[in-house]
């Protein structure tokens, strides 16, 4: 069910699945208006976006500007 958040966008919906053996936690999140999403793994170091691997330090580079520069 779509929710729209406070700004006028849509909120994101979230599943969170526990890892076993060597499958690793995983986030699905899913746009909230469509069927678009994406799939994250992750475990102490590393972070898998999308079927895009990285060190999370890699990853910090990028999204980390992105996500402070509003508040
Ligand atoms: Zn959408």
């Amino acid at each position: 069910m779509a929710q729209s958040d406070r700004s006028g966008g849509w909120k994101l919906r979230v599943w969170y699945r526990k890892g076993k053996g060597k499958i690793c936690d995983c986030y699905l999140v899913k746009c909230g208006c469509c069927n678009n999403h994406i799939k994250i793994y992750y475990d102490d170091e590393s972070l898998e976006i999308n079927g895009v691997n990285a060190n999370v330090n890699e990853w910090r580079n990028i999204l980390l500007p992105l996500l402070g520069s509003k508040e």
